[in-house]
């Protein structure tokens, strides 16, 4: 029997605005298609990960990412080295700015990342909140939606480059309209809402990465008219 398994990254600390739909997205899409699937959580104090073929972590406040970050750090060359096998990497927000080299938020702390993306995020003087709408080149149809909800402004460097371009909303950071962030098969996006669900295409594209094969197309008629109700729309 066909196998995908998920490691699930923090999720009793980085879970915010229903972050966990998209783990739910990736298992029951790839069931519909006959997988197994094995959902492994790590959660803080955990010291051991074994290999997976998607790896998940979703957002939260700056409080849980202090942890976050100090727990990551054990994980750090393992999660590296999955990285550069080829394992899939999907970071929601808070999560996402973990990927990075650090999160620098005010008056506090640098909160240390595992460099997974080449990326780095300081807190910004606004609160970004609302829909958002980008458009990208790595799926058909071409734009992605989804909500976002951070201060945090996320700069990418060298062969990381952004999923798209925002057509609405801030995005990484509310300036040089770009939003989200991908490197080998690691992906980054401020894109609450829950993310996948209403992007059956991106949930598709990130399961044909991991497995490694073209997937049987769906009927997404429900999620895409979700999906399609959410375009262009601010709030
Ligand atoms: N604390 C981070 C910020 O405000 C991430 C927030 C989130 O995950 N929604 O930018």
């Amino acid at each position: 029997m066909k196998q995908l398994r998920i490691g699930h990254l923090y999720p009793k600390l980085l879970n915010i605005y229903g972050d966990g739909g998209n783990i739910i997205t990736l298992k029951k899409r790839a069931e519909w298609r006959g997988f197994v699937v094995i959902i492994d959580e790590i959660n803080s104090g955990d010291t051991f990960i074994s290999e997976h073929d998607v790896y998940f972590i979703g957002g939260g406040q700056d409080v849980q990412q202090i942890e976050v970050s100090k727990e990551l750090q054990k994980h750090k060359d393992f999660l590296t080295s999955e990285r550069d096998r080829g394992a899939v990497f999907l970071g929601i927000c808070g999560g996402y700015q973990l990927l990075g080299h650090y999160y620098q938020p005010h008056n506090a702390e640098k909160l240390l990342g595992i460099s997974l993306l080449d990326a780095y995020t300081v807190a910004g003087n606004k609160r970004f909140i609302g829909n958002v709408t980008v458009k990208t080149d790595y799926v058909n149809p071409n734009t992605l939606v989804g909500f976002e909800n951070h201060s945090g402004l996320t700069y990418l460097q060298g062969e990381t480059k952004p999923i798209g371009s925002v057509l609405v909303g801030y995005g990484n950071n509310g300036k040089d309209l770009t939003e989200g962030a991908r490197y080998k098969n690691v992906f980054g996006t401020y894109l609450h809402g829950s993310f996948l669900p209403k992007n059956p295409h991106f949930a598709d594209y990130l399961l044909e990465l991991a497995l490694g094969e073209k997937l049987e197309p769906l009927d997404d008629t429900i999620e895409y008219n979700a999906h399609n109700s959410l375009i262009n729309k601010k709030y």
